[in-house]
């Protein structure tokens, strides 16, 4: 393809975006195909020759889109949202064109000075100290593992990444029974084990980590000859947003000279507001912190916000140089590809400046105040009728309910259901070892009446059921 033929086919992608974005109201939330339905059409070897791109753009419709679940859905209640706001989207399309590698400075310059600022200019929308500094990973999965290497090495003093595991100390880090899977892959990726990543119960309305298990634990552990290396807290976990109270964490954390990760990778985009920051009190305190602006906050994936306190001890625990990766520029350059595992790096400030700057962050706050705010009054609607339980109480725009007296067969049927009649999208999840459903709001450019088409569409469906 020849790049004038590429503007024309690019004008067309665009002005298929908006038919789609227009249109998406109209379509079923979750894609309403069965296993194999996609795989059956899609040719089983690769073509010798070249096809037009028409052709394919044709094939894109038929063969791809009734397999996609739409996630840019204003119905879609599931997981977490993943946005992809236009400002950004554009923003990405660009950063493809010119697919620079952000390794490092030298790389790509402007990359490097627009994540730093973007950067900057998060951490003061989270209203975090501008101690921290930043970098932007490729997923929360990545940070996550990122920081607990760091724990890794330095309860090590850098000898695990010299040595290997064998032969070291015992490794110890301490959690929450509420926390992500990605915590756990990433203990068993840096050799830890899951053996060793110590669950402690969670208690309360926010199932916050009890601390006195915690502190417990780790004295056992102390006394049993294993090295406590990290505590990993959560503020908004991803079943039912589980908070953990951040203050006890860093007073043990630091007691114990521990090195404290949060992963805040759904909420962190609502410290933009400053109402809610009481849920995460204490975030000021911890050594690394992870965000996803690609969920809440708007920007296409993917994108995560990783804030640390002291990246030497990162970097001495990723960054090798060898000959080929030396540059020798002047001054005071930054070379990000020493903060986290990938080498290649793309261009994701792009889409923070473009998205920041075109819905500026009062826009950007008056979008996450609406979701809570609709949400939590759906939320009040769906407990005052008499048929429905609450189990969970929202935090921000997360809540979990199931039908009064339900049993868990009964609380999945229900699910599927709603699901198969595509109006929304929702997803179950255990609370105290029972099912039920959960509800979260956070699509980019949801509208109220979305959640009286979910009010009906729930209560339709559980009566019908
Ligand atoms: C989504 C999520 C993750 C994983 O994020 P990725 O960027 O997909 O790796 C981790 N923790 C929490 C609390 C999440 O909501």
């Amino acid at each position: 393809m020849s790049w004038d033929d590429f503007a024309k086919h690019a004008t067309e992608a665009a002005e298929w975006g908006t038919r789609y974005h227009n249109s998406l109201r109209d379509r079923p939330v979750r894609a309403q195909t069965t296993p194999g339905d996609i795989a059956a059409q899609l040719d089983t070897h690769p073509p010798e020759t070249g096809t037009d791109l028409g052709t394919i753009m044709a094939d894109f419709n038929t063969v791809v889109m009734p397999g996609i679940t739409h996630w840019q859905h204003p119905r879609f209640f599931a997981y977490f949202n993943s946005n992809a706001a236009p400002a950004s989207v554009l923003a990405d399309f660009l950063a493809a064109i010119i697919a620079p590698q952000c390794m490092l400075w030298q790389t790509s310059p402007a990359a490097t000075e627009m994540e730093t600022r973007m950067m900057e200019w998060l951490c003061q929308g989270l209203g975090l100290p501008d101690s921290y500094q930043g970098v932007i990973q490729d997923s929360a999965s990545s940070a996550t593992l990122a920081a607990v290497l760091t724990m890794r090495e330095r309860a090590l003093n850098w000898a695990g990444n010299q040595h290997g595991l064998p032969g070291q100390p015992t490794l110890r880090i301490y959690c929450s029974d509420q926390v992500h899977s990605s915590i756990d892959r990433a203990i068993w990726v840096a050799g830890i084990g899951q053996d060793n990543l110590v669950k402690i119960r969670s208690i309360g309305a926010l199932r916050s980590l009890d601390r006195i298990a915690l502190q417990d634990a780790i004295n056992k552990d102390r006394a049993a000859g294993f090295l406590p290396a990290g505590i990993i807290a959560a503020t908004g976990a991803t079943g039912m947003g589980a908070c953990d109270d951040l203050e006890a964490v860093t007073a043990i954390a630091r007691a114990e000279s521990l090195y404290t990760h949060l992963d805040a990778a759904w909420a962190g985009t609502a410290m933009i507001c400053p109402e809610f920051r009481t849920l995460w009190a204490g975030a000021d305190q911890f050594d690394s912190i992870v965000f996803n602006p690609h969920k809440w906050l708007g920007a296409q994936f993917d994108c995560a916000a990783h804030f640390l306190r002291d990246p030497d001890l990162l970097r001495q625990t990723l960054a090798i140089r060898p000959e080929y990766l030396k540059t020798h520029a002047q001054g005071d350059i930054t070379d990000y590809s020493e903060w986290s595992i990938p080498l290649g790096r793309r261009f994701r400030a792009l889409k923070l400046w473009f998205l920041m700057r075109h819905y500026g962050m009062e826009g950007l706050r008056t979008r996450i105040r609406n979701h809570v705010r609709w949400s939590q009054a759906l939320c009040a609607r769906l407990a005052a009728e008499p048929d429905f339980d609450i189990a969970t109480q929202p935090i921000l725009s997360l809540w979990t309910f199931k039908v009064a007296r339900a049993s868990d067969a009964h609380t999945q049927r229900l699910v599927d259901a709603i699901n198969d009649d595509g109006r929304i999208y929702l997803t179950q999840t255990l609370v105290d070892g029972q099912k039920v459903i959960r509800f979260t709001a956070g699509q980019f450019d949801c509208e109220e009446r979305d959640f009286d088409t979910a009010f009906d569409t729930i209560t339709e469906i559980a009566r019908a059921l």
